[in-house]
């Protein structure tokens, strides 16, 4: 198997990097993390990543996958993964629009009006509107079917009441993208709609929780008697569970950056601690993981290039969130006593501390450890399905 850049692919790398160049700040070899991350999610990352988005707009690689006729550029996966890889290099604001030009937009293009595609998707490209998703409630994460958020008719309009959580940017949001049951007569997963809600409309209450990397990324979001225009409804009324499972495949699908090893040696060589033989041993375990990592990576975009569901993407999602954990507990033993500090006073101004407090978070975000065991012994091993027996009972029947 050849993974190197076929001669188009190389090309583009080529034209990608030079745009890059010519558009923003590389990298320091040395420089962690970028300025400004998702790991703030303050003003400054999204006046910086609006900005960013714009730039890449202009440059004709917004929506690199997204078919032209909706303002995308028709590209390639792999060719958004060479994007992905180039921009990674360089010091820019990144994931702002991971809801929405990741998630929403292709749920819009998948299952939405006209009108919908019109008004929302040419914004998301141009970097104008900040998306989050208001699917999971304090009831109902891994278990989404069972959210209890409501909506009811009235005339033109949906009224909504309920709650969310871990709604990451939601104080930051422009737009929502949001599951409420309109039929509670109707089992679990056939009584959901999907829609678009405006974050400013009247009755929208968001409270970002902190966290203990000191950072607030998500939110409760409280919602009581929201109005929402019954144009805003994604796909069919009550049938919102389709254009849902579109969200959930490209969140999974969703790029998970670049390799951190070269970095970790980096640090291994500067603490000294190269010629300990234990940390040598978790060292070696650390460049494997991150290997594997990266060609699982590769199968996936080639399952997803020739439009085949890839059972891989939960075994690259287990593999990240274990060697995430598994990396920052390792950069801090390489750190030795020093690896107690944080801040600027640790080494890498306390890049690794931040990272070991937000590794366990991985393990439960985009479907946790255990649903994607379920999902690899149900789909992969052909093991009986998980118990559901709740599925054909009507949800107001349902022991909540
Ligand atoms: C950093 C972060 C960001 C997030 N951002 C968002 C966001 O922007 N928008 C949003 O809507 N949601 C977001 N989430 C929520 C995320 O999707 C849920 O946390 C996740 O689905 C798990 O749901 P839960 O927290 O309710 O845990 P639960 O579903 O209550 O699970 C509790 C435990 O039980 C286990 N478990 C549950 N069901 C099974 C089963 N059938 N078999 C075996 N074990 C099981 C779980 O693995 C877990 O260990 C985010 C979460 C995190 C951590």
């Amino acid at each position: 198997m050849d993974f190197d850049d076929t001669e188009e692919e190389a090309a583009f790398r080529a034209e990608v990097h030079a745009w890059m160049t010519a558009n923003a700040r590389e990298r320091d070899p040395g420089q962690l993390a970028t300025s400004h991350s998702f790991y703030d999610f303050d003003d400054i990352f999204v006046k910086e990543g609006k900005l960013w988005q714009h730039r890449i707009y202009d440059g004709g690689y917004a929506g690199i996958t997204w078919p032209v006729e909706f303002g995308g550029r028709g590209g390639s996966f792999v060719e958004a993964m060479i994007f992905r890889e180039e921009e990674a290099k360089f010091d820019v604001a990144s994931g702002l629009f991971a809801v929405g030009i990741g998630m929403a937009g292709p749920t819009i293009i998948g299952h939405g009006t006209d009108e919908q595609r019109r008004r929302f998707l040419p914004a998301m490209l141009r970097g104008e509107e900040v998306w989050c998703q208001l699917f999971s409630e304090p009831g109902a994460g891994s278990d989404l079917a069972s959210l209890s958020t409501r909506a009811v008719r009235d005339g033109d309009e949906w009224t909504i009441d309920g709650q969310k959580v871990w709604s990451s940017g939601a104080h930051h949001s422009d737009m929502g993208i949001l599951l409420a049951r309109t039929d509670p007569e109707a089992p679990k997963h056939r009584g959901i709609t999907f829609f678009l809600l405006d974050m400013r409309s009247p009755g929208v209450e968001v409270r970002p929780l902190r966290q203990m990397t000191g950072g607030a990324t998500f939110n409760e979001v409280f919602l009581t008697d929201v109005r929402v225009p019954a144009a805003n409804v994604v796909g069919e009324v009550n049938g919102g569970w389709r254009a849902t499972m579109t969200t959930l495949a490209n969140e999974r699908t969703a790029g998970r950056g670049t390799s951190s090893f070269p970095q970790i040696l980096q640090l291994a060589r500067e603490c000294g601690s190269t010629t300990d033989p234990i940390l040598r041993q978790r060292l070696a375990d650390c460049f494997i993981k991150s290997e594997i990592s990266r060609y699982l990576g590769f199968r996936i975009q080639t399952a997803l290039s020739k439009g085949m569901s890839s059972p891989e993407t939960s075994v690259a999602k287990l593999l990240f969130a274990l060697s995430a954990k598994e990396t920052a507990e390792l950069t801090l033993s390489l750190q030795g006593p020093l690896g107690m500090l944080s801040g600027e006073a640790a080494p890498g101004h306390g890049f690794w501390q931040q990272q070991f407090l937000s590794a366990p978070s991985f393990r439960i975000a985009a479907g946790s450890d255990e649903i994607q065991r379920n999902i690899i012994g149900e789909r992969v091993l052909g093991l009986p399905g998980d118990v559901r027996a709740d599925k054909d009972v009507p949800f107001k029947d349902l022991v909540r």
